[in-house]
């Protein structure tokens, strides 16, 4: 079998132009222009990138865009103070931190401090808590994004095998906790998994959120399976180019057993800015009673 590869430009693209129509309707309803605001703390050049794709994408989706940059050597307290400054800014519907923050600051009590309103990232244990129990809140992007990947190629998610590897609250956690609430019967895999490769052979759906180049080997994907490959492994070009990226999944391998697979680039990467434009509109919509 060579597995359909899905990708995830095509799909990225459609819902950007349609959160572009919905920002129109939005803002010739209400008058009011939906805004994010990105907090950069430091000068760690894989984040600026981020950030610049970030602001360049809401801005062509007709929303606001800001970034507030903080110096490396910024104290918790300015953080905190920039957070509750935006908080309370009409203006502003989406906050996003940048993670990660220098060493000395701590991240928890910062996402924290953003109002659940306004946390588009859904890093927030008010919006994870709203996401266990099966509440309107707001959804980590990535998830997010692997979710739409998702339902491309599956049309019914009742009963099918999940495993998740990873757990983080960033990805792992929230993408189970979306495939439970698709009816899936969900492993959630980590590092004191015994036996990874068995666990990953019962998966009808198998998401790699780990952050080990190619760990999942071909052997390790149920026959017919669908892939999700999270994994962004970035590894400095050998002759002065751009940054070769790899997945947590080995594509050839994998594709040869997988009934689909994402690719690394090109992929889920492509899906999480597009589900922060989602977020982003949804949060003006929430905060001025639009329904979507
Ligand atoms: P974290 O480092 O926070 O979590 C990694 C998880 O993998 C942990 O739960 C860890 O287990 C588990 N793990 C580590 N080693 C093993 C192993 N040998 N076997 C099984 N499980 C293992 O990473 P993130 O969740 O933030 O990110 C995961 C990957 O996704 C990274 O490559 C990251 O770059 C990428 N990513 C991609 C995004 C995108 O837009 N495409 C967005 C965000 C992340 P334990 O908890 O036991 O330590």
């Amino acid at each position: 079998m060579t597995a359909t590869r899905i990708d995830g430009k095509p799909v990225a693209e459609a819902l950007r132009a349609r959160i572009g129509r919905d920002v129109a309707a939005f803002v010739q309803a209400t008058g009011i222009v939906p805004g994010l605001t990105v907090v950069l703390v430091g000068d760690d050049p894989a984040s600026q990138v981020y950030v610049r794709n970030k602001g360049k994408h809401t801005t062509d989706a007709g929303m606001k865009s800001d970034t507030i940059l903080l110096p490396a050597d910024t104290d918790q307290q300015t953080v905190l103070a920039t957070i509750a400054r935006l908080n309370a800014d009409p203006a502003v519907h989406g906050i996003l931190l940048q993670l990660p923050l220098p060493a000395h600051l701590d991240p928890l009590s910062a996402i924290n401090a953003i109002d659940p309103d306004k946390d588009v990232d859904g890093l927030h244990p008010v919006n994870a808590g709203r996401l266990a129990q099966g509440l309107p809140g707001f959804v980590p992007c990535t998830p997010l994004g692997c979710m739409l990947l998702l339902e491309g190629v599956i049309p019914d998610f009742s009963g099918l095998e999940a495993v998740v590897v990873g757990r983080s609250n960033l990805v792992g956690k929230p993408i189970a906790q979306l495939l439970l609430g698709r009816n899936c019967t969900v492993t959630m895999a980590h590092s004191r998994t015994r036996d990874l490769a068995a666990v990953c052979r019962r998966a009808d759906i198998l998401v790699a959120a780990v952050g080990k180049a190619e760990m999942i080997r071909g052997g390790w994907v149920k026959p017919g399976a669908v892939v999700i490959d999270v994994g962004i492994n970035r590894f400095p070009s050998t002759t002065g180019g751009k940054d070769r990226l790899v997945g947590d999944v080995a594509y050839a391998e994998a594709a040869e057993v997988a009934r689909a697979i994402t690719p690394v680039p090109g992929g889920v990467g492509l899906m999480t800015v597009a589900c922060l434009l989602s977020n982003t509109l949804d949060a003006a919509r929430r905060r001025h009673g639009v329904s979507g």
